[in-house]
């Protein structure tokens, strides 16, 4: 098995300013409320880790119901004034936002590697950029909001007056953003930039593995001009911060992404007062090879679908489907390739994979394994813990499981493909969607007939061919069943934080 290279960093190697941050922020005075920096009320931090070493980063604030109180009040009353900003204004804040994070972006993804694991390569060269991405698009979207003139047909004209009809979009008003700790940064940008370009005000609550980079990001915002009260953050758990947010009275609405579970429990929290919802959530999604695909880019792009951040990626391309004709050559191909990743520090120039985010989560991951080996599969690579400190887990590819096995249908977010051969196409079709998750897919083929057929046929919110987690902003993702409720990233996004208002009018 391939051992990490490093799982220490020496933390003096950072950069001037990522040491800086971590003086400023990492000490317990992490809650941005009304545009003032704070400690939590009652004064209670928690730790942070490198998932890499074990070792403590920092300590965070961790708010309780009267931090939350006091931020969502602070969000409530900046409503007026931010939704009365005008459109350009508020575009030329959010295109600044990003003017900002590219200006930082090495100190950035310096700070998302040392608090997630992920190799310094990917939070610098593709999730960063997307978190750009998402500030730059929406920021043109703020002067893209319309409403409608209709022709309505009531038939009312006192006096010989006339009957005029129109429709407006409104801010939805105060947002609770949820994230989780996978891909901190974009995905906080996919919640951040369309409620502020919408003229929402909000609360953000990163995940409590991964606050760091929200923490850096808000400093930003603030620079760039947001006012005070339009984005408040406040750090903590789950079950204590986030649930307090998820059911606070004055939050007209969720934006969630996390896990299936959570998701239900934030839904039944909205009921009381009606939130808006919108829930991005789990996935097991399957990458099909066709007996006529490039495997000259198949194999590469299948691994690279499941191995990306070690697996923590909800499109991740976990269940993989091989025609049997080429069954043993691609999936020996992406053995042998997850054979030759090199795990270690993600700070560490040479590293392509890094560690699972926590020792919860990658206890979490074994547990997976040991009871698919139970149950009859084979580890054909990996399978193993690597590594003595930090939570390394080896890639990892699956064989002789059945449809009806745990590991073949539940997300296990780590850097795991279960393989499985078919036949026909209607075979593989019913298999991919044979899952209570439809969030992604890809499929591999030459052929226009067969990229036609299953991207039609397949239930899931994104299907690509010949690639796989592809994103961009002006691209919506989201998806159906298990996966969750509407969209986020595109022009769909904005939707969510925009309400309709009917004007009837005698003029
Ligand atoms: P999680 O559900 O455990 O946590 C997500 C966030 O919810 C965290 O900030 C957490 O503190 C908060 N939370 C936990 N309990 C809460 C409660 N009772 N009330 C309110 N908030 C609460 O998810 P995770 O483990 O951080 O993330 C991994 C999951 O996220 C995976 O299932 C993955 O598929 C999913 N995900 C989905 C997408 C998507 O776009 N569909 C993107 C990334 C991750």
């Amino acid at each position: 098995m391939t051992l990490p290279l490093s799982s220490t960093f020496p933390l003096e190697n950072l950069r001037p300013e990522t040491r800086a941050f971590l003086a400023r922020r990492a000490r317990g005075h992490g809650l941005l409320i009304d545009g003032a920096w704070q400690a939590a009320a009652g004064g209670a931090t928690f730790p942070t880790l490198d998932p890499a070493s074990g070792l403590e980063t920092g300590q965070i604030a961790r708010a309780d119901a009267a931090d939350v109180d006091a931020a969502v009040d602070a969000a409530t009353r900046a409503l007026a004034a931010w939704k009365a900003v005008v459109p350009v204004e508020r575009a030329r804040i959010l295109w600044k936002v990003a003017d900002l994070i590219e200006a930082h972006i090495d100190e950035l993804a310096e700070i998302e590697t040392l608090d997630q694991g992920k190799p310094l390569s990917l939070g610098r060269w593709a999730e960063i950029p997307g978190a750009i991405g998402q500030f730059r698009f929406f920021a043109g979207q703020a002067m893209a909001i319309e409403g409608s003139t209709l022709e309505s047909s009531i038939n009312y004209q006192p006096q010989g007056r006339q009957m005029r009809t129109w429709t407006v979009r409104e801010p939805v008003g105060v947002v609770a953003a949820i994230v989780p700790w996978n891909s901190p940064l974009v995905l906080t940008a996919m919640k951040l930039a369309p409620a502020l370009a919408a003229g929402c005000t909000l609360v953000l609550k990163p995940a409590e593995d991964t606050s760091l980079s929200a923490l850096r990001l808000a400093e930003l915002m603030v620079e760039a001009g947001v006012p005070a009260g339009v984005l408040n953050v406040v750090t903590g758990y789950g079950r204590e911060t986030g649930a307090a947010l998820a059911g606070h009275p004055k939050v007209d609405k969720i934006a969630f992404t996390g896990s299936t579970a959570t998701g239900r429990a934030v839904l039944d929290a909205a009921k009381s007062n009606f939130k808006r919802v919108t829930l991005e959530l789990g996935g097991k999604s399957p990458a099909i090879i066709m007996p006529d695909a490039d495997l000259s880019i198949t194999i590469p792009g299948a691994a690279n679908a499941i191995f990306m951040n070690a697996g923590q990626v909800c499109i991740a391309g976990s269940r993989l489907y091989v025609h049997r004709s080429i069954h043993d050559e691609v999936v020996e191909g992406i053995a042998a390739y997850a054979r030759g990743i090199r795990l270690g520090h993600g700070l560490a120039a040479e590293t392509q994979m890094g560690p699972v985010v926590s020792r919860i989560h990658a206890e979490r991951v074994e547990g997976f394994l040991e009871r698919a080996r139970s149950e009859g599969a084979t580890m054909l690579t990996g399978g193993e813990r690597g590594g003595e400190a930090g939570t390394f887990i080896a890639p990892t590819v699956v064989v002789d499981v059945r449809p009806d096995m745990e590991i073949v249908r539940e997300e296990v977010f780590g850097p795991v493909l279960v393989a499985q051969a078919f036949d026909e196409p209607e075979e593989v079709i019913a298999a991919a969607n044979d899952s209570e998750y439809g969030l992604a897919a890809s499929v591999w083929t030459e052929s226009l007939s067969h990229a036609h057929r299953m991207s039609s046929d397949i239930k899931a919110g994104t299907v690509w061919i010949n690639c796989h987690s592809m994103f961009d902003a002006s691209l919506a993702i989201g998806g159906i069943k298990q996966s969750g409720w509407g969209r986020d990233s595109g022009r769909q996004a904005l939707d969510n934080y925009l309400e309709w208002k009917t004007v009837c009018a005698v003029v």
